[in-house]
Formats: structure tokens, C-alpha cells, sequence
């Protein structure tokens, strides 16, 4: 006997019929002996149409109200998964983030977990009941409702996994399993059998949406065996692990990509000393958060730094910027926008030189500009003109061996 956490993406719950299809599935793992935890996301996009419902009637709503109405989606999953398990004659019970023990900070819309109390799961495993928890959402210590960032219930299935020292813990979603590339959009990409932690951690940090990058940190800290899988057939997936082998020798395991990236330009008079700690000290204090930095100074030149965000910061970094433009120092700010970062990714890197080298020129033979570029020793992004993104994922995939043959 195992115990499992069986986790179920939005797309693979989207109407009652995939819920339906689903509960057969969990039924099929508890005939087989399994303490089984579930954890649902929202049915397909609810989310994304309850932040649609709160747009219309304010453009800045209250972080607080947000995360009781964003909290509510996965309610609904659960509670009717619970309905359809109890049809086909299983104990089944639903419990909201506070009731599974999930406690979180308070920082509302992108809260952490703090804790993870299991009692209540436990007990009811033991009772001989499925476990149905509701994702991405928990309880901070004084009673608010908070939840975990979009896609936050990959989070708390790990986390649960962890609390409750799970066997396993299986992603399920509309996909085969982690590919070399987003599938969607790369008609190459292959299934991955295996993939180290530490890639993984980077493709979902430079954009590859299969797993939240939270979750995936959590289960490399706690050593959380997770495997992506299918809902829609039998594979086995993608299993995540420490180490895995250099495979037909590819250095590159996979390529990533992210729209909406913007450029933020700083121009100086003179010299400067401490521009850099300063601009970063007062972005930080303000929560924003700025991925590559290029500070430039050159003989004859005036010095510049600039620096990449998402665009969703553009207009609370300008705000930052120009209510601090004495205390700075600096004399011209610009940023340029429709830009994008694609990336690729292979602890095989460690140990290889010219990988980057190979990517500037693939890039260069496809015309595409390089704007910007930032390592790692198992990464190299560059930012990019977002109508290249496409392009430059599946040359970039193609020049270092990844595609389908
Ligand atoms: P869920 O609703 O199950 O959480 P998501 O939409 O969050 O599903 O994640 C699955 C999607 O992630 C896939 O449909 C795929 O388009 C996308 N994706 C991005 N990068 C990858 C990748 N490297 N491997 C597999 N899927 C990827
Ligand atoms: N429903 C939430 C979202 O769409 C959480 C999740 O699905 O993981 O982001
Ligand atoms: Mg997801």
C-alpha cells in the first residue's frame, strides 16, 4: 500500500464529464490498495474568467477580496469530484486549504506556505477516506483566506506530499509529460522520460508553464518524487530526479520562452559608484522584481545601466523610477517593449563550453537580434524581439539536437 497525491490540472476537470473521467481514474489507483490525497485546480479557465469579473468592475481590486473570490474556483472542483466519488460508492471528502492545515503568510495573491499541519488528512486517510483538497489556496495565522500564485496547486500537492511523506506525487495534465519544449508551440518537442530538479527549476522560472516554479523548488528541497503525467491515458510521464544521464550526449535538455518582456534603459552624467546598489535597493524595496542587468561604462561614453522585467511591472517601475529620479542620480530613462526571452537549459552545460557561442550564431544565421543575454551554469537566456520568439524556440530546439526525428 501506497500513499498517493494524485493532482488534476484545470483543463483535465473542465466540464462534469472530465470530472467524471477523472473519478474513475482515482477509483482505479483506490482499488489497488492506495491511500489516495487528491488536489484540484479550478475547472478550466475559471480562474481567468473570475479576474475577468472583478476587472469589470475595478481595475485595481483589493488583494484581500481577490483571493476569496479566486479561492471559491477550486471549491467548486472539489466539491463535485467528492459528489462523483461518492456515486461510485467511495468515502470521499473535500476539505478547503484552512481545513487541510495549509497555512500560509499574508502577502494576498502570491502567498508562501508557512506550514502544513496533515492531522485532519491523515485521520481521514486512515478512516479509509479519499482525501479531495482544494489547490491553491490556504489560510494565513490570523484567518485570511490567501492563495498561492497562479498556479499555486502544483504547490500544494507537493507540499502535501511532503507533510504526509507520500510515495508519490503525480501531476496530471493536458500533456504527455515534460518535453524538450512546450509542445504547443514547438511541433518537435519530445516527451522527456527523466529531468533533474535543477532544470526543471530553471525551464519553469524561464517560462515553461507545465509546473509552477514554487513546486518544483519544494520538491527538490523535500526530495518529493514528482512525475508529470497524462490525464487523458495510461503513461507513465516524466519523472523528476536528482541526477540523470546525459542523453545521446545532448548538453541542451530543453528550451524555454516568455512574452512580455521590457527593457528599461538609465543614462548617467558621470560616473557613478553606488547607482547600481541604489536603483536596485529602491526597486526591491518596492517588490519589484528585475531578472537580467547590463551596466555599461565605457571610455568616452556616458555610463547606462539597464535591465529586464516582466511587463506587468512596466508602470509601477516607471512610477518607482521617477518619484526617485534625484535620489538615483540619473539624467534619462527609456524602455523599449514587445520583447522576449527564450532560453535554453541542460546541466550538461557545466562541463561544455561553447554552448552559448553555438546559440549566438544559430541566431545570428536566423537574423534574429540578441537585445540582451544572461547565464547560468546549466542556462543561457537571451531577450529578443517577441515576434522571433517562436522562431528562434523551435531553430534553438532544432540546432541542438532536441527535435523529434
Ligand atoms: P494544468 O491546467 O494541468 O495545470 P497547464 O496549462 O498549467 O496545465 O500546463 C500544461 C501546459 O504546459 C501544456 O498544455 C503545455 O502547453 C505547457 N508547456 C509549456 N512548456 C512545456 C514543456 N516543456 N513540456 C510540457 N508542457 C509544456
Ligand atoms: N486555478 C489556479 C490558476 O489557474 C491555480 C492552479 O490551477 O494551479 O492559476
Ligand atoms: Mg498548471
Amino acid at each position: 500500500m501506497s500513499k498517493i497525491v494524485m493532482k488534476f490540472g484545470g483543463t483535465s476537470i473542465a466540464t462534469t464529464d472530465k470530472i467524471k473521467h477523472v473519478a474513475t481514474r482515482i477509483s482505479k489507483e483506490k482499488a489497488a490498495g492506495h491511500e489516495i490525497v487528491v488536489v484540484v485546480s479550478a475547472m478550466g479557465k475559471t480562474t481567468d474568467e473570475l479576474v475577468r469579473l472583478a476587472n469589470e468592475i475595478s481595475e485595481n481590486p483589493s488583494k484581500r477580496e481577490m483571493d476569496m473570490l479566486l479561492s471559491t474556483g477550486e471549491q467548486v472542483t472539489m466539491a463535485l469530484l467528492a459528489i462523483q466519488l461518492n456515486q461510485l460508492g467511495h468515502e470521499a471528502i473535500s476539505l478547503t486549504g484552512w481545513q487541510a492545515g495549509l497555512q500560509t503568510d499574508l502577502v494576498h495573491r502570491n502567498a508562501r506556505i508557512e506550514k502544513l499541519d496533515a492531522k485532519n488528512i491523515l485521520n481521514l486517510l486512515s478512516d479509509n477516506k479519499i482525501v479531495i483538497v482544494a489547490g491553491f489556496q490556504g489560510v494565513s495565522a490570523d484567518g485570511q483566506i490567501t492563495t498561492l500564485g497562479r498556479g499555486g496547486s502544483d504547490t500544494t500537492a507537493v507540499a502535501i506530499a511532503a507533510s504526509i511523506e507520500a510515495d508519490v506525487c503525480d501531476v496530471y495534465t493536458d500533456v504527455d509529460g515534460i518535453y524538450t519544449s512546450d509542445p504547443r508551440f514547438v511541433p518537435t518537442a519530445r516527451k522527456l522520460d527523466e529531468l533533474e530538479y535543477d532544470e526543471m527549476l530553471e525551464l519553469a522560472n524561464l517560462g515553461a508553464g507545465v509546473l509552477s516554479p514554487r513546486a518544483v523548488e519544494f520538491a527538490k528541497n523535500h526530495k518529493i518524487p514528482l512525475r508529470v503525467r497524462s490525464s487523458y491515458n495510461e503513461g507513465i510521464g516524466t519523472v523528476l530526479k536528482g541526477e540523470v544521464d546525459l542523453e545521446n550526449n545532448l548538453v541542451v535538455r530543453g528550451v524555454a520562452f516568455e512574452a512580455d518582456i521590457v527593457r528599461l534603459t538609465m543614462e548617467y552624467e558621470v560616473p557613478f559608484n553606488d547607482s547600481l546598489a541604489k536603483i536596485f535597493t529602491t526597486l526591491a524595496a518596492n517588490h519589484i522584481n528585475v531578472d537580467i542587468i547590463v551596466q555599461s561604462i565605457v571610455d568616452g561614453k556616458k555610463p547606462t545601466v539597464s535591465f529586464s522585467i516582466k511587463k506587468e511591472w512596466l508602470a509601477e517601475t516607471i512610477t518607482v523610477l521617477e518619484s526617485n529620479k534625484e535620489a538615483l542620480g540619473f539624467t534619462f530613462a527609456d524602455f523599449e517593449v514587445g520583447l522576449a526571452k527564450v532560453s535554453i537549459v541542460g546541466s550538461g552545460m557545466v562541463s561544455n563550453p561553447g554552448v552559448a557561442a553555438q546559440m549566438f550564431d544559430r541566431l545570428q544565421k536566423e537574423s534574429i537580434p540578441v537585445k540582451m543575454v544572461s547565464t547560468s551554469e546549466i542556462k543561457v537566456s537571451v531577450v529578443i524581439p517577441q515576434d522571433d520568439m517562436i522562431r528562434a524556440a523551435n531553430a534553438l530546439h532544432d540546432e541542438f539536437g532536441l527535435a523529434l526525428v
